[in-house]
């Protein structure tokens, strides 16, 4: 084939992609069709992949196998294995590895010493190099917050000038190898340039708290997409420049919605401490907390109604989702108005409830988002709380010292009688204690969520046994 044909071959290819792109990223924003989005978008990618091997002048063929057999396995090793409620740290890891990608085509890139250098795509290479570095250091942070592994958050007084100085030097550092050395730095500085925007990634990532992972991760998502575009502009590579454009726009909604879903601006959740550990801050909470037995509260459900449920995390690390939507089905088929109510960030990945409840089988039309049903808390003779407790604590409407004031929260304490599952004296994410749990039309059911909805499935059932 003539070089044109396959100029030409590749740029329909590249097309296509992008097209696939968009289309698998459309069929994403909703849960009924999400499974094919991704494989539609998977395509796009398998397309994107092979017309690389086309490019005239492409060499290094092996070690290119070589990397896509070994990131294959890895995925489909980690993708199969990997637990629903660890899927954050996954995507936390994935984007990390983005944001490093396209550090590493800028590196390449910078260290090319005996090209000529034109000033826009130095620009961008050098942009790139500083967003994808930050979202590689910062993502693998996230992750070691999110898996436990490091714990707290880490300040010290002057901490935002020390990072803004940083910020700035290695900005300089970066104007130098584009303005200056007209890309023939020496690889000294270029390391010195990097290392800069990697240490920033961190110092930018350890202070912040936990119950703002999830804006901090969708931010680093925005950023991958962004360094991607820019490198793709470097490479002259359209498919690399679409990519970055969609997964930039669209990490950068997602991370606004999160940051409005709890109330706060992106800037707050980066600079200001949300989260990291209430018990200091937290006042005396009044009352006791009142047990009560779960075949009880199935029976109360039961002759109910209007039922809402308020879904958390514990009820992903119980799966009992299925158990959950068993006992629903009883209480509908009774007469029951059953309604299941979504907090933006419960659980610990955005529409982590809606992929469970999807997973069991819950119809769409039974699930509302928080401003959807917050009002019909006060009609709801009974609301549920399964495993959720950041997401329903009455603390962060009134409490001006509480860590997590100013989050909107599901108005299950509105309801005439509220029910809590969980399995003892746990905290949430965001470490602070619950003043809901000690309400007075509040009762505990205490147990793993899976085991409490077996035992109210079997008292509705031997009820219905026993008329
Ligand atoms: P949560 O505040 O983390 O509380 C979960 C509750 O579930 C705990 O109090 C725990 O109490 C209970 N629990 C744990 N395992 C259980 C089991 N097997 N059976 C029954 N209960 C169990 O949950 P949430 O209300 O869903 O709030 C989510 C929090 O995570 C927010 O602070 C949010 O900001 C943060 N976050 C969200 C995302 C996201 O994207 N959605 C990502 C990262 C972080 P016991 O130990 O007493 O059982």
């Amino acid at each position: 084939m003539a070089e044109g044909d396959i100029r030409l071959l590749i740029d329909a290819s590249y097309f296509v992609t992008a097209v696939l792109f968009i289309f698998g990223l459309k069929r994403m924003s909703s849960p009924v069709t999400a499974r094919s989005g991704i494989l539609w978008a998977g395509a796009g990618m398998l397309v994107a992949t092979i017309v690389t091997f086309l490019y005239p002048g492409m060499s290094n063929y092996p070690l290119i196998l070589a990397a896509i057999v070994v990131g294959t396995i890895v995925a489909w090793w980690s993708g199969k294995r990997v637990a629903m409620t660890d899927m954050p740290q996954m995507i936390a890891l994935y984007n990390g590895m983005g944001g490093g990608a396209a550090g590493a085509i800028a590196a390449v890139e910078l260290l090319r010493q005996n090209a000529v250098h034109e000033t826009v795509p130095l620009i961008l290479a050098v942009l790139g190099a500083v967003i994808g570095s930050i979202s590689l250091s910062g993502s693998l942070i996230a992750w070691a917050k999110l898996d436990g592994r490091i714990n707290g958050t880490w300040r010290f007084s002057g901490q935002q000038i020390v990072n803004g100085v940083l910020f700035l030097a290695t900005l300089a550092v970066g104007a130098y190898i584009v303005f200056i050395a007209h890309g023939h730095a020496s690889p000294a500085i270029v390391a010195a340039f990097f290392g800069g925007a990697l240490v920033f990634g961190v110092l930018m990532t350890m202070p912040i708290g936990g119950a703002d992972m999830p804006v901090v991760i969708s931010l680093y998502n925005a950023f991958t997409g962004l360094a991607v575009g820019f490198e793709g502009y470097v490479l002259q590579n359209p498919a690399l420049m679409i990519a970055g454009m969609v997964v930039g726009s669209a990490g950068t909604l997602l991370t606004l919605l999160m940051a409005k879903a709890m109330n706060r601006s992106v800037s707050n959740v980066i600079f200001s401490n949300f989260g990291a550990s209430g018990d200091d801050q937290q006042g005396e909470i009044k009352g006791t907390q009142k047990p009560a037995e779960a075949s009880d509260a199935a029976i109360q459900m039961r002759y109910a109604n209007k039922v809402i449920i308020a879904p958390g995390y514990g009820l992903a690390v119980a799966q009992a989702q299925h158990k959950l939507y068993e006992f629903v089905k009883l209480l509908v088929d009774a007469g029951v108005e059953v309604k299941f109510a979504i907090h933006p960030v419960a659980g610990r990945m955005p529409g982590h409830m809606n992929v469970l409840l999807a997973e069991a089988g819950v119809p769409y039309d039974m699930i509302y988002d928080l401003e959807d049903i917050n009002d019909e808390f006060k009609e709801a003779d009974v609301a549920i709380v399964i495993g959720a407790n950041d997401t329903v604590n009455p603390a962060a409407r009134t409490n001006k010292s509480s860590p997590i004031y100013g989050m909107p929260i599901l108005n299950v304490d509105q309801a005439k009688q509220v029910y809590i599952v969980k399995r003892g004296q746990g905290k949430g994410y965001s470490g602070v204690e619950n003043e809901l749990f000690y309400a007075d039309n509040a009762n505990l059911v205490y147990g793993d969520a899976q085991k409490v909805m077996i035992a109210m499935i079997q008292a509705v059932k031997s009820l219905e046994g026993g008329h």
